[in-house]
């Protein structure tokens, strides 16, 4: 099997696992329990917040472990809200489903509440002009992610946290792809919450964190115990904390490394697509992206037939985000960067980690250009 599938998720590190089996055999206790079991299961949580926060650059009280990206993206959005009190939120329109659809909540609940949404550019970067066309100081949260999921394509984020912090509103980025694969610098941008995953990086399954700015109001979304400062209750998962912390450790020692070479990968591979395939389209920003991440349309093509058929061949792609994978609707991010229903019906998502080779592309372009050929002779 060649897996270019990385965004999706990504297999644990060996490391990382190692020291998972070891913290369910030593640090089952419940963190909160005030006996020694207990405690030994708090230290080993406290040491884990300390890691990701010191990689983050802010405070350990500003990180609140969750089960994942989803529940840090819809804690954001659903926790910053005041009940009842009338907001506007201001978003992309190629926000992941767990942020578009916290938002879709909001608007459902609240009659008071409203959505301005943003476009992009052709390359997938928000319009900031058009942003700042729209936000004022009155505005309850402005919820842009990092990088996109299907595209790559890096937000400009430092001005849109200038346009936040301008107005005094804060900043909600989804940084479930960009964590660990390019810099952050929370503070610099003016983030208030971001949301961040560890199975996206080498570390387990359901397993995340939210870091919410100091002083930031925040509503819990789960009622319960006192657990991450009240605001995420719910005895915590040690284990896959820990797990996550030393994935973290791993990607930011590894990051610069990673993403040149990833950046050269992709770059080989968008050219062996142009060299062997007719009719490629590159969607998203060429350069200005997550290093493992390239998105191209072979229209003529239905993208789920093209994953159905390279899988049986060996190879593990995605069609846009691996949550509609099963979908025949064109991919929205496509056709918010413009895409044509036809060629974002047609778009594949090659994302590429730390054991790709120029081998796996090498031998995984000739079956692709077989199998495009193949739909596109069915279709024509
Ligand atoms: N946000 C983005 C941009 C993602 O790509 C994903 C996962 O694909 C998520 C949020 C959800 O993260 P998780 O799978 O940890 O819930």
């Amino acid at each position: 099997m060649i897996y270019f599938d990385h965004n999706a998720t990504t297999p644990v590190n060996r490391e990382v696992r190692e020291l998972v089996n070891n913290a369910m055999e030593k640090y089952w206790g419940n963190p909160s329990s005030i006996h020694t079991i207990g405690k030994e299961a708090a230290k080993e949580l406290d040491r884990a917040r300390e890691t990701i926060a010191g990689l983050l650059a802010v405070t350990p009280q500003e990180i609140h472990f969750t089960s994942g990206g989803t529940e840090a993206d819809n804690l954001a959005i659903l926790g910053i809200l005041q009940p009842n009190q009338p907001s506007t939120i201001v978003t992309s329109n190629i926000e992941h489903p767990a942020v578009k659809k916290a938002v879709e909540v909001i608007l459902t609940k609240q009659s008071n509440c409203k959505c301005q949404v943003i476009p992009v550019t052709d390359q997938g970067k928000l319009q900031v002009d058009k942003l700042k066309d729209v936000v004022f100081a009155g505005n309850g949260l402005i919820s842009v992610m990092f990088a996109n999921n299907e595209i790559g394509t890096k937000q400009p984020v430092q001005e849109i946290g200038a346009v936040a912090k301008y107005h005094q509103i804060p900043y909600h980025s989804d940084a479930v792809q960009a964590f660990g694969k390019m810099p952050l610098n929370i503070k610099e941008n003016n983030i208030s919450l971001l949301a961040i995953s560890s199975h996206k990086i080498y570390g387990p399954k359901g397993c995340g964190a939210i870091y919410i700015k100091k002083g930031t109001p925040m509503h819990p979304r789960t009622f319960g115990g006192s657990q991450e400062h009240g605001i995420r209750t719910g005895t915590q998962n040690v284990p896959a904390i820990i797990g996550f912390a030393k994935a973290a450790e791993i990607a930011f020692s590894r990051m610069e490394q990673e993403r040149l070479e990833l950046l050269d990968l992709t770059e080989f591979l968008f050219q062996e697509l142009s060299r062997s395939i007719d009719n490629v389209l590159r969607n998203g920003h060429p350069h200005d992206r997550i290093p493992g991440t390239l998105n191209c349309s072979f229209p003529g093509t239905i993208s789920g037939m093209v994953v159905q058929e390279m899988s049986r061949r060996g190879v593990c792609l995605a069609g846009g985000a691996a949550c509609s994978a099963t979908s025949a609707e064109p991919s929205t991010t496509l056709t918010a960067i413009g895409r044509r229903k036809i060629e974002a019906l047609a778009g594949i998502r090659f994302s590429l980690g730390r054991s790709n080779t120029k081998n796996d592309i090498t031998r995984v372009v000739p079956i692709l250009k077989e199998v495009i050929e193949n739909l596109r002779n069915e279709n024509s």
